[in-house]
């Protein structure tokens, strides 16, 4: 677990790049995390130096989850930007498994190219260039991971540089503002703040981003395919096609959900006249 005192220092950093002048980035997923992530910003920060970013994985991420984060991001006034890749999830699975399909074809969480590809690589893009045409030198990039959510997440340290990011006359630092709260303390800072979540929370989810994750629980698999089942139907013949399997587990979606998708019928041949 992160020091307490890490935290607190975490804190005294960001502020200080706040006196300085710095833009704070919120990446804003849409869920919960980045939401009372904004809120708790937003207590220390001015919304004059608060930028918000949304990484769009189109129709792999759940319904209007774009549409929340921008909904917070204009009752805050700040400007939002939507970061999008060149190639989709499945179309990024499709090209690795063209490539190599001697090789596991999805994401895994040691090669988690969804996350660089997909998300990071276009938010630092579209950062970059935002700070370039308003000027800003000092970069406060903010994300929502918390210590209770993974060991693997307890590891990360609330504050530090980015060096290869903040070439070009700029400095930047990643900061986790979030980093030490509990999931209840989340939920009761959102309804304290009057703000509602997005709807797939009141469907029983315990995360949001893609509606079928690498890391999903098998509640939250099972409601991503049951609300969304022609993208189901897609990921599921993708892990036909592929041989490989999309969740960490190494099990099957049709597996984890216990929702069958009829096989394609193969094409009947005419009868010869
Ligand atoms: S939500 Fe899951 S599947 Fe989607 S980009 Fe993140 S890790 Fe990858």
């Amino acid at each position: 677990m992160t020091a307490p005192d890490a935290h607190a220092l975490a804190f005294d950093l960001a502020m200080q790049e706040r006196d300085a002048g710095a833009l704070f980035i919120v990446n804003h997923s849409g869920g919960k995390d980045s939401q009372y992530m904004q809120i708790e910003l937003l207590r220390h920060v001015p919304a004059a130096q608060i930028l918000a970013v949304h990484a769009t994985l189109g129709e792999s991420e759940w319904p209007g989850a774009l549409e929340h984060a921008r909904q917070q991001a204009d009752a805050a006034g700040i400007p939002l930007l939507v970061a999008e890749a060149g190639k989709s999830f499945l179309g990024m699975v499709e090209q690795r498994y063209q490539k190599r399909p001697d090789v596991p074809s999805w994401p895994s969480a040691r090669t988690r190219q969804c996350t660089s590809d997909l998300k990071r690589g276009p938010i630092t893009r579209e950062v970059r260039r935002y700070a370039t045409a308003h000027g800003h030198t000092r970069l406060v990039n903010c994300m929502g991971m918390r210590a209770a959510e993974s060991s693997a997440r307890a590891k990360q340290r609330p504050w530090a540089a980015h060096p290869e990011h903040g070439k070009a006359g700029r400095s930047w630092h990643n900061w986790l503002p979030i980093h030490a709260l509990s999931t209840d303390e989340v939920l009761s800072g959102i309804q304290a703040a009057g703000q509602h979540l997005h709807p797939a929370y009141a469907l029983g989810n315990d995360r949001l981003s893609c509606v079928l994750c690498l890391f999903g629980s098998a509640g939250d698999l099972t409601r991503g395919a049951q609300h969304n089942p022609e993208l189901y139907a897609k990921y599921v013949e993708m892990e036909r096609r592929t041989g490989y399997t999309l969740h960490m587990s190494r099990r099957s979606l049709e597996d984890l959900t216990g929702i069958p998708v009829p096989a394609p019928c193969a094409a009947i041949p005419l009868e010869a006249s």
